[in-house]
């Protein structure tokens, strides 16, 4: 996925302001925040959207819970709440079709979403 931005940034092409990296997982800070934190937790293995996660993949998607957790803790938001949210399709909003999980906190967020 030579083309994907996602996968471009994994292979450090495009800058980016990486938070957290292992084999199969990097965050990066969201070049437009939506929060005063709003990280992306993003599997290196590209999938468009997450109608693509297979069994096979369970072990890897489980694991962005345990790094958002971290990611989390890390910068304070454990003691406030925050918000993991993955936008599926163009309905959802998504525009970067590599799947990322947004981590938001630092200010209320209302319900239901806009
Ligand atoms: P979504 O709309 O759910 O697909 O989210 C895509 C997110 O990627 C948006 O919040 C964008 O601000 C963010 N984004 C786009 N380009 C970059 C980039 N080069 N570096 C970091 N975040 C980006
Ligand atoms: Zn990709």
């Amino acid at each position: 996925m030579s083309e994907c931005l996602f996968c471009q940034i994994n292979k450090g092409a495009i800058p980016s302001e990486k938070v957290y990296d292992s084999d199969g997982l990097f965050a990066i800070k969201d070049v437009n925040p939506q929060a005063p934190i709003h990280l992306l937790i993003i599997p290196k293995k590209h999938f468009s959207t997450i109608l693509e996660i297979q069994e096979e993949d369970h072990e890897l998607i489980g694991s962005i819970y345990s790094i958002a957790n971290r990611l989390a803790k890390d910068n304070g938001l454990d003691q406030t709440g925050f918000r993991v949210v993955v936008n599926c399709g163009k309905e959802a909003g998504q525009s970067v079709f590599h799947i990322h999980y947004h981590l938001l906190g630092g200010r209320p967020f209302k319900w239901p979403p806009g």
